[in-house]
């Protein structure tokens, strides 16, 4: 139960208690009057605010304006002859919720300057129930000046948030296209044109079979290789469509390493965490360029690959005890630095090569989700 309610308190913060505070709060200072007139003015007037209130809320368009102005007056009556002034904070959130901007601004400044010289008249007056609370008076003015404002900011940001969200729904969505066209391509350009092959050699094949059997025999071996290779093609656009994942890809240089007789240490394999599927392909495909260079240039004995995950980012590093013949400049020998360097761009990754005394490459991502805490 008490677990319930801490939960509860969580999601909700303390802001409905200090709500039901203010609600209750001018039934309290309309009490501390002496004719019962007043009383039952003062509780119309409270039932009424807050009835307007709510209309102000659920309505749209321009008789929002019309009832928050209304609002303001029924709060300057309320200082003014009930000191209470708890009212203005309610019209601060109010005001902060009104989407267009200049009638935001003009309300917010009408609000303010109500108030402000509703506050400054109870004070000239000397009323004494109004001095006591002084302290809480100034609060509430501090919050009408800040408050309409940080509650647009935060709806601003909000809708930010949202339309950030829509352009990356719109971006995988893109992506997903533009893979769908290149599988298309693929598709029509292997697969389809083996295919037209296929049919017209075993076509000219059926046409030559009696006339000239030998050159029948070569058409349909012809077909077979064609089948063959169309078949190969497809395996590896399947398995390339599949993607790599980081730990298929640390079997692959295992075995490569082993078959170069290069001694593989591997420092640390976590698994990884808000990495989607196209970062840990990019990462695997670094992996695969980096450790086959090692084998085809380094001339080392031993490999090193670390891989770690701090809170915003993942870091391997491939080091090797080779001749190190390797910097920055190096890109310029062929296109696998070239290539990881811009597939890591793509995910905001980066490379830093460091030749020497060995090689070492170190290749960083960052999280696709930001861990929080
Ligand atoms: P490609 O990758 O296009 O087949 P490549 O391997 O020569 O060709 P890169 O991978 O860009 O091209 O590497 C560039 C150059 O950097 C290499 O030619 C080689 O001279 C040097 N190099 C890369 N890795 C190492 C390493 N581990 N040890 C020593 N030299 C290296
Ligand atoms: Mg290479």
């Amino acid at each position: 139960m008490l677990n319930k309610y801490v939960n509860l308190l969580k999601s909700t913060g303390i802001s409905p208690y200090i709500w039901a505070v203010l609600a209750i709060l001018p039934f309290y200072f309309i009490s501390q009057l002496s004719t019962t007139a007043e009383m039952v003015v003062g509780i119309l007037l409270t039932l009424s605010f807050f009835f307007i209130y709510w209309f102000a809320f659920v309505s749209k368009g321009w008789p929002v304006y019309l009832w928050t102005c209304l609002l303001i007056i029924m709060s300057i009556a309320a200082t003014g002859f009930y000191s209470y002034v708890y009212f203005a904070f309610f019209l601060a959130f109010l005001i902060g919720n009104i989407k267009d901007r200049i009638a935001f601004l003009v309300l917010y400044f009408i609000h303010l300057i109500s108030t402000s010289g509703a506050i400054n008249f109870n004070i000239v007056m000397k009323d004494e129930l109004f001095l006591r609370q002084l302290p809480f008076v100034i609060i509430i003015w501090v919050s009408i000046i800040l408050l309409p404002f940080t509650i647009r900011n935060k709806k601003e940001l909000g809708h930010l948030e949202e339309k950030l969200e829509d352009a990356n729904k719109r971006i995988s969505d893109l992506v997903k296209l533009e893979e769908r066209q290149r599988i298309a391509r693929d598709l029509h350009d292997t697969l389809g044109q083996k295919l037209s092959l296929i049919g017209l050699k075993s076509d000219l094949a059926r046409k030559l079979v009696y006339k000239d059997p030998e050159k029948a025999r070569n058409e349909l071996r012809d077909v077979q290789q064609t089948a063959r290779t169309a078949l190969n093609e497809v395996r590896q656009m399947v398995s390339e469509m599949r993607g790599i994942r980081l730990r298929d890809e640390l079997t692959h240089i295992k075995q490569l390493l082993s078959a170069a007789e290069i001694d593989f240490k591997l420092e640390t394999e976590p698994t990884l965490t808000n990495v989607s599927l196209l970062t840990e392909n990019i990462l695997s495909m670094c992996l695969k360029e980096s450790v086959t260079n090692v084998v085809k240039h380094s001339k080392a004995t031993e490999c090193l690959v670390s891989i770690a995950q701090t809170r915003d980012e993942v870091i391997i590093t491939v080091s090797d005890n080779g001749t190190g013949d390797v910097n920055d400049q190096s890109s310029a020998n062929g296109h696998g630095l070239i290539g990881m360097r811009e597939r890591l761009e793509f995910v905001n990754g980066s490379l830093e090569v460091t030749g020497g005394d060995g090689s070492k490459l170190v290749i960083k991502v960052p999280n696709d989700v930001k861990q929080i805490g």
